[in-house]
């Protein structure tokens, strides 16, 4: 498994008591696995992402990502393995308004002079890959909303990631435009042999996908019914 997640509790400040926005979910993700998050606004979807993706420590149970048992590690530890072993790609793109295309994926590299030219080779590749060969040098404010996500998923892919962890990825999207993101996702899926969690209110897009879960009130259940063979 790339990412599991065991008994794992979450709790917030709420009035005198705690809000329970993980209620003991367990929950397990393959590589070349995508699967889908469902569920009502408040019910624990974005908590599951942070604690997923070592942003957020639970209060209880377990994080395992890419066979590293996650609990007690130190902040930084927890830093590293979410660099090397983690991607995100976020409901807005979150591009900044003054990069092109390539330098968003270069912003995720860390890297000294030597290897930059090797980086932008990467970049390029990557958004080729995602059908932007011809706007490389594009910035923001020059790409459709399903042209500044797909940059953001390429950007998300620099580390060569074990997990991608997804929230609502199409939510700005019209229909034919988000069938393609979660197309795309699908595919990287299995090409790159990664393990996608995906948040979605798009019930539409759900047979493209190989898992659907449902989250209520911070409790996490298989949807059996409308997960594809
Ligand atoms: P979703 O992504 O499904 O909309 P969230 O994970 O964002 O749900 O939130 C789950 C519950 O936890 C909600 O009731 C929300 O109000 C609460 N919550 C989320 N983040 C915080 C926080 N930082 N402090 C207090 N309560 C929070
Ligand atoms: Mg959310």
């Amino acid at each position: 498994m790339s990412i599991t997640l065991r008994d794992t509790v979450l709790t917030y400040p709420d009035g005198d008591t705690r809000l329970r926005a993980l209620d003991n979910v367990t929950f397990a993700v393959e590589r070349s696995e995508l699967v889908a998050v469902t569920g009502p606004s408040g019910s624990g979807k974005s908590s599951l992402l942070a604690v997923a993706g070592l942003l957020t420590v639970p209060d209880s149970g377990t994080v395992v990502v890419d066979g590293v048992d996650t609990t007690g590690l130190s902040r930084a530890q927890r830093t590293t393995l979410r660099r090397e072993r983690l991607g995100f790609v976020f409901q807005q793109s979150n591009l900044l308004a003054s990069l092109t295309a390539t330098e968003q994926l270069l912003m995720m590299t860390h890297l000294g002079g030597g290897r930059v030219r090797a980086q932008r080779e990467r970049a390029r590749d990557l958004l080729s890959g995602l059908g932007l060969g011809s706007h490389l040098d594009k910035r923001p404010n020059q790409l459709s909303g399903g042209q500044r996500q797909r940059v953001a998923i390429a950007r998300s892919l620099m580390n060569d990631p074990s997990v991608l962890l997804v929230d609502e990825p199409t939510s700005a999207l019209d229909e034919a435009r988000s069938r393609e993101i979660v197309g795309l996702l699908a595919t990287l899926a299995r090409e790159r042999d990664v393990a996608i969690v995906m948040v979605t209110h798009d019930l539409a897009q759900l047979d493209l996908v190989d898992e659907v879960y449902e989250m209520h009130s911070g409790v996490l259940t298989r949807n059996a019914s409308t997960a594809a063979a």
